[in-house]
């Protein structure tokens, strides 16, 4: 009898799932190394390629990193703006003793004095010199660009986000349902229920078992994805990241 228990105590340490206790582990996480049962697998796990899985919580940690590059570049971009605006200002009353046309010139190259120090600093004195001249065209181009950034971070955010309470919700339905074998779901997505509101729930119900799980199943794919979009923005995020 006590060799049986031990033989249990050493399955579920050895390979129970890490979400579902009672499971048995058939993947391993490819960062940390935990147990995911066949269902886990399956459903998210299985997102990082053939034969990789990724459990939830390393799977949050990469949406933490996205927004901890987010965030570095939203930082990133005031401070471009401040010293546009700066720029700006001293570029104007700089160019003023020129005239109109010099107060014109001065606001333009003053906005773009962080594009010309860019330039100098990446590409040298020769390259440097020649932004001088493009370097008002090429703070537009920037401009425009970091505000589609923006615009593209903040939906990264939002997705990463749903993505994880998906996930979340999995877990909480697998749970449920594994605790109620013999109800239906209907009744336990039912307001007041344990599965009301959740994602998962709804989507199984709406389009099905196999679809819900082939959408979770690029959850981890798609964060991965999504932090490989951020590190596009800014070669220097890419950096920060190596
Ligand atoms: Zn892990
Ligand atoms: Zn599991």
């Amino acid at each position: 009898m006590a060799s049986r228990i031990n033989l249990v105590d050493s399955l579920a340490g050895m390979s129970a799932c890490y979400h579902h206790p009672s499971q048995k582990s058939v993947a391993n996480c490819k960062e940390c190394g935990k147990g995911l049962c066949r269902d886990c697998y399956d459903s998210y796990g299985a997102g990082m390629g053939a034969g990789k899985a990724l459990c939830f919580d390393c799977t949050e940690e990469m949406v933490k990193q996205n927004s901890a590059e987010i965030e570095w570049l939203k930082k990133q971009v005031k401070k471009e703006r401040l010293w546009m605006i700066i720029g700006a200002i001293v570029g104007f009353f700089v160019g003023a003793g020129g005239g109109p046309a010099g107060m014109f010139f001065g606001l333009f190259i003053g906005a773009s004095l962080g594009t010309i120090f860019n330039g100098f600093m990446e590409y040298g004195w020769l390259v440097g010199g020649v932004m001088i001249v493009i370097s008002p065209i090429m703070s537009i181009v920037r401009f425009i660009k970091r505000i589609n950034q923006i615009k593209q971070a903040d939906e990264i955010l939002e997705s990463d986000a749903r993505i994880l309470q998906e996930m979340r919700d999995y877990f909480a339905y697998t749970l449920t349902m594994e605790k109620n074998a013999g109800f239906d779901l209907a009744t336990l997505a039912s307001q007041g229920s344990e599965l009301y509101g959740n994602i998962y729930a709804n989507a199984v119900m709406s389009k099905g078992e196999s679809a819900a799980q082939a959408e979770l199943r690029q959850g981890a794919v798609q964060i991965a994805a999504n932090g490989e979009i951020i590190r596009s923005f800014d070669r220097r995020i890419a950096q920060r990241a190596a």
